[in-house]
């Protein structure tokens, strides 16, 4: 098992749609592995592969209380099979969004179908939560952002924001490298 590396915007990789998982083999189960040891560790509450730049359908999540045991879940190829005509708002985050937050109106309840971890077809009616996290973290195998569905003012606000601090990091690599030869010189 292994921590892996969470990609944040502006990486283009988070808005690839990612493909269906054609055999659940050994390495599924150490993506799986892999993603739950990332998520628990961020800490957050659902992850799905892309977000650790693998782009295959595969979610973990964990809505269990801070101080409740485990729950893992795992959802292969996962598929809303129908939505309510009712919705609700949730503040909703993202690993791959860091500290920001907004509220956003989805279904109140969606049915899910999908694979578990042994390839097994299963189905789940959402509500609440887990309404909320199954639909956030499949719009991600679409390469879809919950940002995408709130105003543009605010989406492009964030943005901007996440460009401008990608930049500045990227912008602090060359002048280290400037810094470093002239002890060199001569
Ligand atoms: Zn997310």
């Amino acid at each position: 098992m292994a921590t892996r590396e969470i990609l944040v915007i502006p990486d283009k990789r988070l808005r690839v749609v990612s493909g269906p998982v054609k055999k659940i083999d050994k390495d599924i189960r150490a993506l799986v592995e892999d993603m739950f040891e990332t998520m628990y560790a961020a800490p957050g509450i659902g992850l799905a592969a892309i977000q650790i730049g693998v782009p295959q359908r595969v979610v973990t999540m964990d809505l269990a209380k801070k101080d409740d045991p485990k729950e893992p879940q795992v959802f292969i190829n996962p598929e809303i099979v129908s939505r309510s005509a009712e919705a609700s708002a949730y503040e909703e985050g993202c690993l791959s969004i860091p500290e920001y937050y907004e509220e956003v109106a989805r279904p109140s309840a969606v049915k899910v179908r999908y694979l578990d971890l042994d390839g097994k077809q299963r189905e789940v009616e959402a509500t609440g939560l887990l309404a909320t996290c199954l639909q956030h973290e499949i719009d991600h195998l679409n390469g879809v952002l919950f940002i995408d569905h709130i105003s543009r003012l605010k989406r492009d606000m964030v943005m901007k924001k996440f460009k401008k601090a990608a930049k500045r990091t990227d912008g602090d690599k060359p002048l280290a490298r400037d810094d470093e030869p002239s002890h060199h010189i001569g």
